[in-house]
């Protein structure tokens, strides 16, 4: 990482309201180093520029910490975090290497993506991060993983209606999801709030605010599980996105 790169990603955790530690300054390091080299030879993401990952995946990533969604509760574990369809590991490792107490699982439908976060978080000595191969369909019904997490955060995976019939079944009753988007139309929104009730959740808060210093708008949608999720949802694979619930 470039000096003038350490010093955005500083200004912009600072404005996040975080202090990173040197040791965190240089598992970010690390981690821009392994994303610009697998960069070069598979399709993983597409910033390249120092810049564009230090703000739009790092920065961006750690903007679900706004709020107090993913607080340590006062009683119980480590809370269980799904991160759905978490592509080159966004936002689960820069989530990971700034909170060290989540057990998270970064989750996605593609398999080379998948192998490049478990390597990242090898190489990052990121213990607490079990990555996971498949689609949220199919893993949603799968009784280990159904009704098991405490949160699930995801960015820029797809629309509200979408996100609710994918994400909720998850979610143990109680349990949050903390969806991470651009600009909400309020179409999209009552979409949203309709498939969730569907599913057995209800949205608890939006957000919006500005991403540091790049000043883009983004929203937090936050929606919890009040109830378990009827059996026939998630449907099938593709279904959900295909033919949204709203
Ligand atoms: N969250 C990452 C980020 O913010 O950089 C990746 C975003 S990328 C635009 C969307 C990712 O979601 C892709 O890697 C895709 O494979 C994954 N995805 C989409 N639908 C999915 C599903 N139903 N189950 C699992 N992964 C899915």
């Amino acid at each position: 990482m470039t000096p003038e790169g350490q010093a955005l990603l500083l200004e912009g955790t600072a404005e996040l309201g975080l202090k990173l530690t040197a040791e965190q300054v240089g598992g970010f390091a690390r981690l821009l180093a392994l994303l610009t080299e697998s960069s070069a030879q598979m399709n993983l993401t597409a910033l390249r520029e120092e810049r564009d990952i230090l703000l739009k995946h790092f920065v961006d990533s750690l903007t679900v910490l706004l709020g107090e969604w993913l607080d340590r509760p006062a009683q119980g574990g480590p809370l269980r975090v799904l991160d759905l369809g978490t592509g080159a590991g966004f936002p689960a490792l820069p989530l990971a290497l700034v909170r060290p107490d989540l057990q998270m699982v970064p989750m996605d439908a593609t398999r080379k993506k998948v192998e490049f976060v478990e390597r990242a978080a090898q190489a990052l000595g990121l213990a607490q991060v079990h990555p996971l191969v498949g689609r949220a369909e199919t893993l949603g019904r799968d009784p280990q993983q159904r009704e098991s997490y405490d949160r699930v955060v995801t960015r820029a995976v797809a629309a509200l209606p979408v996100l609710a019939e994918l994400a909720l079944p998850f979610l143990r009753t109680g349990g949050l999801l903390i969806a991470q988007k651009g600009p909400i139309l309020p179409e999209e929104l009552e979409a949203g709030t309709r498939a969730a009730a569907e599913v057995g959740g209800a949205v608890r808060a939006v957000e919006p605010f500005s991403l540091p210093v790049a000043d883009d708008a983004r929203t937090l949608v936050v929606m919890e599980k009040t109830a378990p999720t009827p059996d026939r949802y998630p449907r099938r694979e593709g279904v959900p996105g295909r033919k949204p619930l709203f």
